[in-house]
This record gives C-alpha cells, sequence and structure tokens, in this order.
C-alpha cells in the first residue's frame, strides 16, 4: 500500500509557490505569507497549507513564513471534506511555465517537501 504521505510529497514537489487561493507575482517570484503579508521567495522556508480539488490536482490553500510555524491542518484552513496537507518547504528558483505557455523565470516552487499533517479524503 501506498505511503499517503510519500504520494502527496512527490506530487507537491516542485509545485509553482502560488495559486487560486493565493496572491503570488509572478514577475518577481514573491509570494505573502498568508498570516503577516510578510514577502516570501527564493532560500525562504516556510509551510504551505494544500487541498486536492475533488481528489485530482493539489491546490494551494495558504503559505506561511517560518516565523508563524503553522504546521497543521487546524491552524491552517480548517478540516475539510477533500484530501489535504500541511508541508514544510523551502522555496526554490524554478520559474513556472503558466497554462498559457508563458515562462516566468523568477517564481518561485516548493522544494525540499516534508508532510506535516495529512487527512484524507473524508466521505459522508
Ligand atoms: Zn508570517
Amino acid at each position: 500500500m501506498d505511503d499517503p504521505r510519500a504520494r502527496v510529497a512527490r506530487a507537491v514537489s516542485g509545485m509553482v509557490a502560488g495559486g487560486y487561493a493565493v496572491d503570488f507575482d509572478l514577475g518577481n517570484g514573491s509570494v505573502p505569507c498568508d498570516q503577516c503579508d510578510r514577502s516570501l521567495g527564493n532560500g525562504d522556508e516556510v509551510t504551505a497549507a494544500l487541498s486536492c480539488y475533488e481528489g485530482h490536482t493539489w491546490e494551494l490553500y495558504g503559505l506561511y513564513c517560518a516565523a508563524h510555524g503553522v504546521e497543521t491542518i487546524g491552524a491552517s484552513m480548517g478540516a475539510g471534506s477533500d484530501e489535504q496537507a500541511v508541508v514544510a518547504a523551502t522555496l526554490e528558483p524554478t520559474g513556472y511555465h503558466d497554462p498559457r505557455g508563458d515562462h516566468h523565470p523568477e517564481a518561485v516552487s516548493l522544494g525540499g517537501v516534508d508532510v506535516l499533517d495529512y487527512a484524507p479524503m473524508a466521505y459522508d
């Protein structure tokens, strides 16, 4: 049986640090901490809350600076019905190809991912 935490770590490693719920700046590769608005970027150690939309796409829910140390699902987004995880990561300057084919060389991604908290999909 596959270890779900290992599967999550594989799925979100290299994922661009931004998304629908996170207001990131592709131009300069900065992402705000969800709690203090501190600008995070290349080399910063962060924690990230993610949920797996309808069981197939991991979406970033929030990114938090080390000072806030948000390390649990309960402390970040709260329990939901989708698969959820909180991971520790280091932001890496990988660049990003967006779905429209544009390349953003300054964008940062999740590297060195370590799953801190995990919850499987909940069924009613
Ligand atoms: Zn913060």
